[in-house]
């Protein structure tokens, strides 16, 4: 059966608490994340980024917000009409660091956050990511109030209240609070509805060079793959801007690490883009939106495990500096989520920057009052102005501290 192709307009990440209902609500919304019959292929590189596309659709002379719906065919046996197909962008697994959730950020046009109803609010995940959408100016947001199954009325609206509470003086202040059950489907079509209305399909201009931020590399040959079947090395990840094709060229940086002499340089590395994907299909062009799986002809062994997930890709020669060092104007949170005020930078102390996809530790080797210089362990490609997250180990994790502008 061919399926007409719709590639995904809008990307919407799903943050909030471990356990509180995001992948269930994602699985609610799109049909296609267990699609048996996709190829393998196209279903690993889907699972492998951690996204599945939905596709809203509205059904003829019914009102909002029972017009909602992913079916294709409606109560009454008409047929439905498409809406947009929207990207979800899901943590994998159980992965719940800030620095995933921070990359992801930069793929994200707006997001859901997800607060079990049964639980006080907010739990140590809801406010640190409300936190990371807040500094990285993610302002279209919608709360799903999940799991309202579990709990009885009373219940339900203190709950409610809990959230107003939290939410207020920040970017979801003004959010909409829609009453869920994910894993029973309650409500979905008043949840899209809101989503229709807070999130729109951001405008992009087409005539630019086209940007991937890429997310995830890897190797997509099971072991033992005779040489004349080996695939090339597959990115995932967003294109930002601009227009991709198949058999266009594309430069990756900072590229591969060359050591010589005891000397570690990065070198940029050109490839050819052998095969798009986007949302569920194998495209020759695509444009903004959604999340791609781009097949190129790099030697596979160079993209396994993620090596080039926070490089930045595109035309030779149209890419943004690569910086082994930096100075980035700061501006610190006042207090950690959780309480402890927050202490000035210091020379000399590690960071954990997140610019872009881009995760990288660096060292600080000169910190002024509302600047810092850092050398970095693994440099990354951005433009003078890019918004930087900055992460000071606490105890033993990795904590959000503040907010930075790359100066040069
Ligand atoms: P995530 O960690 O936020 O992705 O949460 P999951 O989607 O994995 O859900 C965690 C658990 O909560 C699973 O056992 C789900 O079946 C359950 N769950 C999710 N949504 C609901 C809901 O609306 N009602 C109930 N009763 N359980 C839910
Ligand atoms: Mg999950």
């Amino acid at each position: 059966m061919t399926r007409e192709h719709r590639q995904p307009e809008v990307n919407i990440g799903l943050v909030g608490h471990v356990d509180h209902g995001k992948t269930t609500l994602v699985q609610a919304l799109s049909g296609e994340w267990t699609d048996q019959h996709s190829e393998e292929m196209k279903r690993g590189i889907s699972i492998r980024l951690g996204y599945a596309d939905a596709t809203f659709r509205r059904c003829p002379d019914t009102d909002a917000p029972e017009c909602y719906t992913v079916e294709e065919t409606c109560p009454d046996g008409s047929e439905s009409e498409v809406v947009r197909t929207v990207s979800f962008v899901d943590a994998p697994g159980h992965e719940t660091l800030m620095a995933t959730m921070l990359s992801g950020a930069a793929m994200m046009d707006g997001a859901v956050l997800v607060i079990g109803a049964n639980e006080p609010v907010p739990q140590a995940q809801t406010a640190e990511h409300l936190m990371a959408l807040d500094i990285i100016g993610i302002e279209n947001i919608v709360i799903a109030q999940n799991k309202i199954d579990l709990v009885d009325n009373e219940i339900a609206r203190e709950n409610y209240q809990q959230i107003t509470d939290f939410v207020e003086g920040t970017v979801a202040e003004d959010a909409p609070v829609v009453p869920i059950s994910a894993q029973r489907g309650v409500n979905m079509d008043l949840l899209m509805q809101a989503i229709e209305e807070e999130i729109p399909t951001p405008e992009t201009a087409p005539d630019t060079d086209p940007q991937i931020q890429v997310a995830r590399s890897f190797d997509i040959n099971r072991p033992g793959t005779t040489f004349d079947e080996l695939m090339g090395g597959v990115l995932g990840g967003s294109l930002v801007r601009g227009r991709l094709h198949t058999g266009d060229e594309i430069e990756l940086r900072p590229g591969r690490e060359f050591e010589e002499e005891g000397q570690s340089e990065y070198r940029p590395i050109t490839t050819t883009i052998r095969s798009l994907q986007a949302g569920d299909d194998l495209l020759e062009e695509v444009g903004p939106g959604g999340l791609l799986g781009v097949g190129t002809g790099l030697d596979p062994s160079l993209t396994k495990g993620d090596a080039l997930a926070g490089q930045v890709a595109g035309p030779p020669g149209t890419l943004p500096p690569t910086w082994d060092s930096f100075t980035i104007e700061v501006e610190l949170l006042e207090r950690l989520v959780g309480g402890d005020e927050i202490e000035p930078i210091n020379t000399g102390e590690p960071l954990m920057l997140t610019v872009g996809t881009a995760t990288t530790v660096g060292a600080v080797t000169s910190a002024r009052e509302s600047e810092c210089e850092v050398n970095l362990k693994r440099p990354v490609c951005a433009q003078p102005g890019a918004k930087i997250a900055i992460n000071r180990r606490v105890g033993t994790r990795w904590r959000l501290i503040g907010i930075g502008t790359l100066v040069g």
